[in-house]
């Protein structure tokens, strides 16, 4: 008769969702699989293999980047080429290993083709993964590298320059913004401003 109610969920305020991680309540395996199986967007069909993301699922550090290059679509993991080697260093600086205490993962989970920037509607249809990869982590901090997981994590288009050097809120998850590592390899004099941010991040953490 129509008289049912009609319960709709609420995106967490500071974040943008075009699906909610809400609708996304699946477990690790479940959430794995349906990532590996996924084909809700057009990149599937171009890349070599889903990369889902890599590290300890109860880290306090939840690391997030853009989206696959091409030796992360050849080896399913995020951050492995030139960017991803910078990203180990800066972080075994403060004593973070990705095999031990910080999990990594992209907006995208899929390779866009000649390593394009992520359009909106892919993000749209990928981002719910990544949502409910931090439900399930629920790190102690966030760091966003670059402008497609600051804008995708705080539905916001504001730039990198802006958001440096504040903390943001994720779903009550404290944020930082940092710039993205592959930016960091152009543009060597802004490592030292990354750095900043990654110890900002430290001192973030609430023990
Ligand atoms: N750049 C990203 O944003 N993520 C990766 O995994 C590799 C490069």
């Amino acid at each position: 008769m129509g008289l049912a109610p009609v319960w709709r969920l609420r995106a967490r305020p500071g974040t943008k969702r075009t699906q909610d991680a809400g609708n996304l309540k699946l477990d690790w395996p479940g959430l794995k699989a349906k990532v590996a199986g996924c084909t809700d967007c057009k990149l599937r069909a171009g890349c070599s293999q889903t990369v889902f993301g890599v590290g300890d699922e109860k880290a306090q550090w939840m690391l997030v980047g853009e989206a696959p290059g091409s030796e992360e679509d050849a080896r399913g993991e995020p951050f492995v080429g030139q960017a991803g080697r910078l990203l180990d260093n800066m972080l075994a600086a403060i004593s973070l290993r990705r095999d031990k205490n910080v999990y990594i993962a992209n907006v995208l989970k899929c390779r866009p083709p000649g390593n394009r920037n992520p359009e909106p509607d892919e993000v749209a249809q990928c981002a719910p993964h990544l949502h409910r990869q931090i439900e399930l982590i629920q790190p102690k901090v966030i760091l966003a590298m670059g402008r497609f997981a600051a804008q995708t994590l705080l539905g916001t288009d504001a730039t990198i320059a802006s958001l440096r050097g504040k903390v943001h809120q994720y779903a009550g998850v404290p944020l930082i913004v940092t710039y993205h590592p592959a930016y960091l390899l152009r543009n060597l004099p802004d490592k030292a401003k990354a750095w900043a941010d990654l110890v900002f991040a430290k001192k973030t953490i609430v023990e």
